[in-house]
C-alpha cells in the first residue's frame, strides 16, 4: 500500500466552499481503528448537496465527501476486522464530519462499518448505497406496521430517484402491487420494468392538502416530504403506513392530524445515518436476499473519481436516474 491516495476535497475560504480532486498522504487520514482501501463509492443526493454547497453538510474543513463506500481493510486495530475483510460504511456522519468515500483510502471507526454479505459485490453494495439501503428501512417500517402484500396498493414518491428506484424493486419483488409517483413521466417503462404496475403524476401530490380525501394506498414509502406526504397522508387506507425517509420537494409537513386520529393512520420517520447497526445488518442481509440484481443494474450507471464534481450537480438538478456508483479502484 503506497503512502499517497487520491480524493475529493472540500475546503472553505473566505466563507466560499471548493471542491477539488489531490493527491493526499496517509498522515492525511483522519482517526480511526480500521484502515480501508476502497473500492467503490457512490452518489448520494446528499453527496450533491455537499458538493455543491447547496446545503451546509459539510462541518469540517478539508474534508472528503461521500457518505458511504465499500472496499478491503488494509489495517486494524479492532478485533472484529482484519485485513483483508471486505466492508460496507453508510452514514455515522462520514462524509459530513469525518473524511468520507470519495478517495481510494480511509480510517474510521470499526463500529461504523457493516461486513459485506455473503455473495454480494462491493459494486453492487454501492448500486444500493445509503439510498438503497434506507428503502430497505422504509419497507422494514411498513412491515412493522403490518402492511403486507395483501394489504392494498403500495405507493412510492420520488419514484425515479435512488431511494425511490430500489423501492420499487425490492416491493415488486416481495410481490407488492407499487404505483410510482413521479415528475418524469417519460421514466413509465423505466419505472415498468423496475416492477410498478401504475405511474401516477407527482403534480397530483402538489396540490393544497386536503384534510382527508379519498382512500387509495396501504403504504407509502416517501422520499418527497412536504406537500407531497401531507397529500399522501390525506389519501391513507384505514390502519395504512407511510414511511417517511425524504425531503425532495421541502422539509415543512403542511398536514392535517386527521388520517392519524379518524384512519389509524401511522407516519413512521426513517433514518439511515445513526441507525443502530443490528437494523443496519438486518437490512443489509434483507438486501442480499429481497434485491434482484438484475433490477439493481438496470437502474444503475457508474462513473470515476474524475467525474464526481460534476455528478453532484447534476443530482440536484433532478437529473440523475436510479443510481450512480463510483468506480474508485
Ligand atoms: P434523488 O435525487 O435520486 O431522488 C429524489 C427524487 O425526488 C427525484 O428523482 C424526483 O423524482 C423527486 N423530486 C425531486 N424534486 C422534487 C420536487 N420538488 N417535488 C416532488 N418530487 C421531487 O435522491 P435520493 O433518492 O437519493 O434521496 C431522496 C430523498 O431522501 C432526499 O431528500 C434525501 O435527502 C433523502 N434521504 C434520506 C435518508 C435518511 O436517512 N432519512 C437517506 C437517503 C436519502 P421523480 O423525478 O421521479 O419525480
Amino acid at each position: 500500500m503506497s503512502g499517497t491516495f487520491r480524493a475529493i476535497q472540500i475546503n472553505k475560504i473566505d466563507d466560499k466552499q471548493t471542491a477539488a480532486l489531490v493527491e493526499l498522504s496517509d498522515a492525511d487520514l483522519m482517526d480511526g481503528d480500521v484502515t480501508v482501501d476502497i473500492s467503490h463509492s457512490t452518489l448520494n443526493y446528499k453527496d450533491g448537496l455537499a458538493l455543491t454547497a447547496k446545503a451546509p453538510i459539510i462541518r469540517k474543513f478539508p474534508l472528503t465527501p461521500g457518505i458511504d463506500f465499500a472496499g478491503t481493510v488494509s489495517a486494524s486495530d479492532n478485533s472484529d476486522y482484519k485485513p483483508g475483510d471486505a466492508v460496507i460504511l453508510n452514514g455515522w456522519g462520514v462524509g459530513e464530519s469525518h473524511s468520507g468515500g470519495f478517495a481510494e483510502r480511509a480510517r474510521v471507526k470499526g463500529d461504523w462499518l457493516v461486513k459485506m454479505p455473503a455473495g454480494m459485490t462491493a459494486a453492487h453494495a454501492m448500486a444500493i448505497g445509503t439510498a438503497g439501503y434506507t428503502s430497505m428501512l422504509c419497507i422494514m417500517a411498513l412491515e412493522d406496521a403490518g402492511i403486507t402484500p395483501d394489504s392494498g396498493e403500495i405507493l412510492v414518491t420520488g419514484a425515479a430517484g435512488g431511494v425511490g428506484s430500489v423501492a420499487i424493486a425490492i416491493l415488486s419483488k416481495l410481490g407488492y402491487s407499487v404505483t410510482a409517483s413521479t415528475g418524469r413521466t417519460s421514466e413509465e417503462a423505466f419505472l415498468k420494468g423496475l416492477g410498478a404496475s401504475s405511474i401516477v403524476d407527482r403534480e397530483e401530490f402538489n396540490t393544497p392538502p386536503k384534510a382527508l380525501a379519498k382512500t387509495r394506498w396501504a403504504g407509502c414509502v416517501d422520499a418527497v416530504g412536504s406537500t407531497t406526504l401531507a397529500n399522501v397522508l390525506s389519501q391513507m387506507n384505514y390502519g395504512g403506513a407511510v414511511a417517511a425517509c425524504g425531503l425532495a420537494q421541502g422539509m415543512d409537513l403542511p398536514a392535517s392530524v386527521a388520517p392519524f386520529i379518524l384512519r389509524g393512520v401511522r407516519l413512521q420517520g426513517v433514518d439511515s445515518v445513526m441507525c443502530p447497526k443490528p437494523r443496519r445488518e438486518q437490512a443489509w442481509a434483507r438486501l442480499a436476499k429481497d434485491l434482484d440484481m438484475a433490477k439493481l443494474d438496470s437502474l444503475t450507471s457508474h462513473i470515476k473519481l474524475d467525474d464526481v464534481i460534476a455528478a453532484g450537480a447534476d443530482i440536484m438538478s433532478g437529473k440523475v436516474r436510479g443510481r450512480i456508483v463510483v468506480d474508485i479502484a
